[in-house]
């Protein structure tokens, strides 16, 4: 396993972290608090080429390898404050661009990465409904055929982006008999008649990253839509969730290590008691915890990348993955609060956000108790 990095992804990891400190930290505190999301970061995105990065070049994106990809989302991580941006850059990514590459029809591939890429349109994917979320295979939402078309009926749920989406990936049961093999993946336009999008949900976290509800009602898709073959749905959604489960949490390996640099810092410059509050071990101990965390979550989310890459797929290994990035990630914003004091609850010092951000990330993606499920049962329990 080699772990060394080249001096191209060298350039390019330092050319997204320029990038981001200079283009996408601009009022955070206060689109956090207005919920809003950053329309002119999102171009800039795009216009950097981020949007598309593992898109090959003839479809508008960067062709970039997955450890490329790992890199650029960490680096984005450290150096942008605005989660929710990254959180919303982080869905359309995996769960939209990744599935229409893998696949996706010619056709389809030509109608929506070239957008996809550029950020001229925004995607995202619906699977969990009221009543289906870790059990994602119980969804209800339906696809009939009828000729040339299938009409989709259902209710989907905190579906990212979905309020700014242009494309979503819906699924959906085509055979309720077959289960999880009776589930189909579908591209359909947010214009599309037949299709509603409600209101961006107010959440702990990631405020500035929109997410909402999709009901569709008789929406009436071609067949050319779906995306692989009738029955796909439970291949297409796996696929998506080890990229989603390695790269996006590669971004939540960055906030934490820009999180370990500020309480470093503050760590030395706060004095009590006539010394700085690093002295203390109750502090300068919470600190260590803080980069062990961050050293293991990176071993195994560049291990993940590195498998990948090779051609491996790492279904257990993306699962202990996001597992352990993500209790790390909470853990250590908690840590975080308690070494910053009465201003780490404070909303303009940023740091009581990171808590925030963090939370959702044990359940997106498939919950903690859900990986454990899932390591338990790679070890045959
Ligand atoms: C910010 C955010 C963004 C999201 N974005 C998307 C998106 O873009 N698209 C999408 O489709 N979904 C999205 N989701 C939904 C997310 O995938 C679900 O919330 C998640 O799968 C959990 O489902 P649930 O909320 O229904 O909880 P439930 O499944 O009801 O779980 C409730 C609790 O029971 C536990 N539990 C359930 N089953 C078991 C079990 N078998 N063993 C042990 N414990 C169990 C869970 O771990 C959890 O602690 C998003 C969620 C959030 C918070």
């Amino acid at each position: 396993m080699d772990f060394s990095i080249s001096e191209e992804q060298q350039q390019f990891r330092d050319a997204v972290s320029k990038f981001a400190k200079n283009e996408l930290n601009n009022n955070v505190v206060e689109r956090d608090h207005e919920e809003v999301f950053d329309w002119q970061g999102w171009n800039k995105c795009g216009e950097f080429g981020l949007l598309g990065l593992p898109v090959p070049e003839q479809y508008g994106g960067q062709n970039a390898d997955i450890v490329t990809c790992v890199l650029a989302m960490q680096s984005l991580g450290s150096a942008c404050e605005d989660a929710g941006l990254l959180f919303a850059l982080n869905s359309h990514i995996w769960t939209c661009c990744i599935p229409i590459l893998q696949f996706g029809s010619e056709e389809q591939k030509q109608n929506y990465l070239p957008a996809l890429s550029s950020g001229s349109k925004i995607g995202g994917h619906a699977m969990t409904e009221p009543n289906a979320g870790s059990d994602a295979y119980a969804i209800t939402t339906t696809a009939v055929k009828d000729g040339e078309y299938y009409v989709l009926n259902g209710t989907k749920v905190f579906t990212s982006n979905a309020p700014i989406a242009d494309v979503l990936l819906i699924f959906a049961s085509t055979d309720k008999d077959k289960g999880f093999a009776g589930i189909s993946a579908f591209l359909v336009d947010t214009e599309r008649e037949g299709i509603s999008v409600g209101k961006p949900l107010a959440k702990t976290g990631l405020r500035t990253s929109p997410t909402g509800e999709v009901v569709l009602e008789n929406c009436r898709v071609p067949v050319s839509s779906r995306l692989g073959a009738e029955g796909a749905g439970s291949a297409i959604f796996n696929a998506e969730m080890e990229w989603e489960r390695s790269c996006l949490f590669a971004s939540h390996l960055g906030s934490m290590e820009r999180q370990l640099e500020e309480c470093v810092q503050y760590a030395k410059d706060r004095q009590q008691f006539g010394k700085s509050i690093g002295e203390f071990q109750a502090i300068s101990s919470k600190i260590a915890d803080m980069k062990v965390r961050i050293e293991l979550a990176q071993l195994i989310l560049y291990k993940v990348a590195w498998m990948k890459g090779n051609g491996k797929r790492a279904q257990l290994e993306s699962a202990i993955a996001k597992l352990f990035t993500s209790e790390s990630y909470v853990q250590s914003s908690l840590d975080a609060v308690q070494i910053h004091g009465g201003y780490g609850c404070m909303r303009e010092f940023g740091v009581e956000r990171n808590l925030r951000d963090s939370l959702a990330s044990r359940v997106y993606s498939g919950t903690s108790e859900i990986q454990r499920n899932t390591i338990a049962s790679w070890l045959g329990i």
